[in-house]
């Protein structure tokens, strides 16, 4: 079954009454040449891939032909009566109905992935909860070597931008602490049904085994980031103090105790940049 095909995709969803669900980022992939590369570039049979709403199933399948095996978890109810049918042939593959923002996730890898050699998240998120997943994969600190995602294209844009970039900003700058990012390929609108509004990316985030700076305080230096990022047209100076309360005086003198202009923008500056301010915030 090529469940990439629109014919076979209408004919799985017409008698079931399923109707695309906005509310649940419901674009389901009907580009047989995606799912298949996203599977390459995350996973090998060494692996373990938790997938995150795996719609009928088409990425599933192809994760399932690479992997060693497939947790895919999916929120919509309504899917219990095809992903059977669909995923019948994969015997490496479970799907656990529930939402995968609020499942213990740290416990569903050690119980279903003890004997894989590495972990890995493959999914084409649902676009409403594109920062908070990936901001909850990272910050939770599974024992993950990537996350592989098809993400909108300005959205991948942003989490893969260089920090002290135009186009860099607090989850930027959260992202780069957590892993190294990378945008692997374009995916046009018309490869979903329904078109979504814009063109995706998939990117992958490689996570690292130990951050790539040195925080006094990792909690205060996340804090600055929120707060430097705020009011993005401003100098840190003035959105940070705005921000935060921390005196405009005490900031001028700690960035040019680390040699930079107290005029300066928060997207100037570089990851190791932000790492010193935060220290000399925080000492
Ligand atoms: N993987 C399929 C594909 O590529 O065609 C479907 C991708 S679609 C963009 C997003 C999927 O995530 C949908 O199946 C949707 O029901 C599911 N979903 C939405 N919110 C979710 C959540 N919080 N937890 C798990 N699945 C969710």
């Amino acid at each position: 079954m090529n469940l990439a095909d629109v014919k076979t995709l209408e004919s799985l969803l017409k008698p079931a009454g399923f109707d695309f669900k906005k509310s649940l980022g419901q674009n389901f992939l009907i580009n047989e040449d995606v799912c298949p590369a996203m599977a390459k570039a995350a996973c090998d049979e060494n692996t373990g891939v938790l997938e995150i709403g795996p719609g009928v199933g088409v990425l599933t399948v192809e994760l399932s032909k690479v992997a060693k095996r497939v947790v895919a978890i999916e929120l919509d109810d309504r899917l219990r009566k095809i992903l059977p049918i669909t995923l019948a042939d994969c015997n490496n593959v479970e799907v656990i109905f529930g939402d995968a923002m609020k499942l213990d996730l740290s416990a569903i890898i050690a119980e279903k992935f003890g004997d894989c050699q590495r972990v890995c998240v493959c999914a084409n998120l649902p676009y409403y909860i594109t920062s908070p997943i990936i901001m909850m994969l990272l910050e939770s600190k599974l024992p993950i070597d990537n996350v592989t995602v098809m993400v909108q294209k300005e959205a991948a844009e942003r989490l893969c931008a260089k920090v002290g970039s135009r186009e860099s900003g607090a989850i930027t700058v959260a992202v780069n602490y957590y892993s190294k990012p990378e945008i692997l390929f374009e995916v046009d609108r018309f490869s979903f049904m329904p078109p979504p509004k814009v063109d995706s990316s998939v990117i992958k985030l490689n996570v690292r085994q130990e951050p790539p700076i040195k925080l006094n305080n990792e909690k205060a230096f996340f804090s600055l980031i929120k707060a430097a990022f705020a009011q993005r047209r401003k100098t840190l100076v003035n959105t940070v103090s705005n921000t935060t309360g921390i005196s405009k005086d005490d900031l001028r003198n700690a960035l040019e105790e680390i040699g930079i202009s107290p005029t300066v923008r928060s997207e100037q500056l570089t990851l190791e940049q932000l790492a010193a301010l935060s220290n000399k915030l925080n000492t």
